[in-house]
């Protein structure tokens, strides 16, 4: 498998996991141990993008916290010592990326609706801890649709004690496009109150996926928008600390949406410099 393959390889079971599993992440640069808290595959947002595999059914509905944390504490012990790499899917990793980066939430949905949130993101930080982790990040990569829970809130504070960072997903600058793209029933004004609420508190990441409906790009209009609502967080004194462009990279939910040509992504990216000043980065 070459490490192209590697990092396309998302699949979320590694073994008999259920809940943990490890990615050769081509933006963390390293190894990142993802951890799913949407083993039913739920989502609060329907994205046309969504990439998550829901034709085939999941085995598992529910976290099972203690499953959970043992199958993380092995983990740890499995990257930490290099047994992963002698594990067939991962023996071609580049040594210079044979590094645990973080912990990243997502998985098969948003992590943020888990219930137990705050108390899960406690349990993740001391096991870290516990294994001397303290350099290796956690990583929330959400749509920000429940940063105003106060479960949600508490869980955040815990990531900004323990090398946190927040990727909050950003796809669209108006509405129209908004309701195009994610199909749910939380306003577009919610997610960019949350954001912002977020962003005044510690620097985020956004994270912006755009691609080709109908085969077509997002109008300079939409992009110039997009813009407008990053500029608008940090006129509210929200910290954004990078934006990542990118595009689709596997099987969408629609047959309808395509990826971007580099051309296409890389001109979002300059767009996004320009009018705002902020550091971006593309992703493909
Ligand atoms: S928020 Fe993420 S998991 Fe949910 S539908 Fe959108 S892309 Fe899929």
């Amino acid at each position: 498998m070459t490490t192209d393959t590697l990092v396309k390889d998302h699949s979320r079971s590694f073994h008999e996991n259920k809940f943990v599993y490890p990615v050769l992440s081509r933006r963390s640069r390293g190894i990142s141990i993802g951890v799913n808290l949407n083993p039913d595959k739920v989502c609060n947002f329907d994205c046309i993008y969504c990439q998550v595999d829901r034709v085939s059914e999941s085995e598992t509905r529910f976290v099972e916290l203690e499953r959970l944390t043992t199958e993380l504490d092995a983990m740890f012990e499995f990257v930490g010592g290099g047994e992963l790499y002698a594990d067939e899917k991962f023996r071609d990793v580049p040594v210079p990326l044979r590094r645990l980066n973080d912990v990243a939430f997502s998985g098969d949905g948003e992590p943020t609706t888990f219930r137990n949130f705050d108390s899960l993101m406690s349990t993740v930080a001391d096991l870290k801890r516990r294994h001397g982790l303290d350099d290796v990040k956690m990583v929330l990569i959400t749509n920000a649709s429940m940063f105003h829970r106060p479960v949600v809130q508490r869980g955040l504070e815990v990531l900004d004690r323990n090398n946190g960072e927040i990727w909050a997903k950003l796809d669209a600058g108006t509405e129209e496009y908004y309701d195009l793209v994610e199909r749910t029933r939380i306003p577009f004004r919610q997610v960019l109150d949350n954001i912002t609420a977020a962003a005044r508190i510690r620097p985020i990441v956004i994270q912006s996926l755009f691609m080709r409906i109908e085969n077509v790009a997002p109008s300079d209009d939409e992009i110039a928008a997009f813009c407008d609502r990053l500029n608008e967080f940090t006129t509210a004194g929200g910290r954004i600390k990078l934006v990542q462009i990118y595009t689709i990279a596997r099987r969408p939910a629609e047959s309808f949406v395509s990826p971007l040509n580099d051309i296409e992504i890389h001109k979002i990216a300059a767009t996004v410099i320009s009018k705002t000043g902020l550091p971006t980065e593309v992703f493909q």
